[in-house]
């Protein structure tokens, strides 16, 4: 061997960084409702755009008027399109891609790798704490939006081409954790197959005047965002429309300076709340997560209660309904605090204190409850089990 290169690549919580873009856009004046569907758009001439709307936790109906409406429903995009039907006018072609995590004792990664796959493609391991996620497939996808699961044939595919490629690497389906799975809207084009496909991103306007945009990556999504802006404000479509500020915003409202910083202030809270059992990964789990809000959590905490992890998660709980708008526990498991992939363990212990947190806190209804409780399960057991 002459030599060897190596590049940095880099790790982005998805769901932590969609929150923290929706808190900043509600700060500039914004109104986000989570469980809030777009079910038709109706054009009156006087109004504009009648958007007649239901809200998914409780089925009650809401109509808002509109000067413009933008769809980013990602692979929902062709369905609130109102082209389901219409095959030859759909614009997507949605591919699948499935992660699994295994422990990283079954492969003991410091940093992530990138690696060719049998057939020509790339395979990702990244690791995340004490565990690594390796991903993804490609393969096309027919079934139902609303319920993607990884099966063994898309697991094993990962799994065949990692052991293939790491010395001394044998890790089997019993081996894997938790698994998710997701959908790719890609934009169609004719005779192309899954990893042919442009990871471009697309802006359609219907004649109804839908603006929908899709295909891109998630990297992307300034740009994207910004093309959004630019438009509606070169159509005039929305009176007083600032310029696009994407450029030089900073997301956070109070961002680590350095990953010196970072590292200090994991340290910080370990000499705070040390005593109450605060150790090191859990420290930098809460500020991985939740960045210097990590404190206000912990200060917040019960000290009579002698399970301090349990004490923790209630709290976590209750800052991510306050301040985030968690309302179900898969949105605090899946879409706030990644425990459901990454510490499958934590879930399994404090599952019950977390449906009563949110039942206390929301005042639910045994029925409701119960009901909560089983897409609760379901969400854990599509996470653990392969099908
Ligand atoms: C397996 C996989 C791997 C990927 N890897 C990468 C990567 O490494 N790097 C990268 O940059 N990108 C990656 N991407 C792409 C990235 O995930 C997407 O670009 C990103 O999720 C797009 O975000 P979005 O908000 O536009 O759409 P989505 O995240 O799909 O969100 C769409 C939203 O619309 C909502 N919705 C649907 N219908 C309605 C309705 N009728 N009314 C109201 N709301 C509705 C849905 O509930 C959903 O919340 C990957 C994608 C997949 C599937």
């Amino acid at each position: 061997m002459k030599g060897a290169i190596s590049y940095a690549e880099y790790r982005t919580d998805d769901a932590r960084l969609t929150i923290e873009l929706i808190k900043a856009a509600r700060r500039h004046g914004a109104e986000a409702l989570n469980y809030m569907a777009l079910d038709r758009i109706e054009n009156d001439e006087a109004e504009g755009m009648r958007l007649h709307c239901s809200d998914k936790l409780d089925g009650t109906s809401y109509v808002f008027d509109a000067r413009a409406v933008v769809s980013a429903a990602g692979p929902w995009v062709d369905k609130v399109r109102g082209i389901s039907e219409q095959a030859t006018s759909k614009k997507l072609h949605l591919t699948k891609g499935v992660h699994v995590v295994v422990h990283k004792k079954e492969l003991p990664v410091r940093s992530p790798i990138y690696f060719d796959t049998k057939d020509g493609r790339m395979i990702f391991v990244i690791p995340r704490d004490k565990v690594c996620y390796i991903g993804t497939t490609d393969t096309d996808y027919h079934g139902d939006l609303d319920n993607v699961l990884c099966t063994k044939e898309d697991a094993l595919y990962l799994l065949d081409n990692v052991n293939s490629y790491f010395e001394g690497i044998s890790i089997s389906l019993a081996n894997v954790i938790s698994s998710w799975a997701g959908l790719r809207p890609l934009i169609k084009e004719e005779g192309k197959g899954p990893t042919e496909l442009s990871r471009k991103d697309e802006i359609f306007i219907d004649s109804n005047g839908l603006i929908s945009m899709a295909g891109g990556k998630l990297t992307g999504f300034r740009m994207m965002a910004k093309k959004l802006v630019d438009l509606l404000q070169d159509k005039g479509m929305v009176n007083g429309l600032k310029k696009c500020l994407t450029r030089d915003y900073q997301i956070h409202a109070d961002p680590f300076g350095s990953y010196e910083e970072y590292q200090a202030y994991v340290n910080k809270l370990i000499n705070s709340f040390g005593t109450l059992g605060l150790n090191y990964d859990t420290s930098k789990y809460l500020v991985d997560n939740y960045g210097k809000n990590a404190a206000s959590i912990l200060s917040d905490i019960d000290q009579s209660n002698d399970d301090f992890d349990e004490a923790l998660i209630r709290k976590e709980i209750l800052f991510t309904i306050r301040y985030e708008a968690s309302v179900r526990p898969d949105d605090f498991f899946n879409r706030r605090s990644g425990l459901l992939y990454f510490y499958p363990e934590r879930i399994s212990k404090y599952k019950d204190v977390v449906i009563d947190t949110f039942a206390e806190y929301f005042q639910w209804d045994p029925k409701f409850k119960d009901r909560q409780t089983l897409v609760m399960m379901k969400l854990i057991n599509d996470s653990i089990n392969i099908v």
